[in-house]
């Protein structure tokens, strides 16, 4: 069972990586239109790739619905050899 490092609530969703992806699905769409100013339209468009590319990356965020903490979730290191 996850619990919040802060308020030791059990109310922990996961934020999966595709959160970050739609987000930057979608800056790239809304940047796409603004290309017709072209360093607004550019910046988006990185950004949006960027955004796209940390997706997997994101894929052990975890956040208590109760307080709103976001922390990463790590795996137990098991403690190989010595
Ligand atoms: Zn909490």
């Amino acid at each position: 069972m996850l619990i919040c490092p802060r308020c030791g609530s059990n109310k922990v969703e996961s934020r999966g990586g595709c959160f970050f992806f739609v987000a930057g699905f979608c800056l790239m769409g809304i940047s796409i239109w603004l290309l017709i100013i072209p360093p607004v339209g550019i910046a988006g468009i990185i950004l949006g790739l960027a955004l796209m590319v940390v997706s997997p990356f994101a894929k052990n965020q975890l956040q208590c619905m109760d307080c709103k903490k976001t922390w990463k979730y790590q795996k137990e290191k098991e403690k190989a050899g010595a």
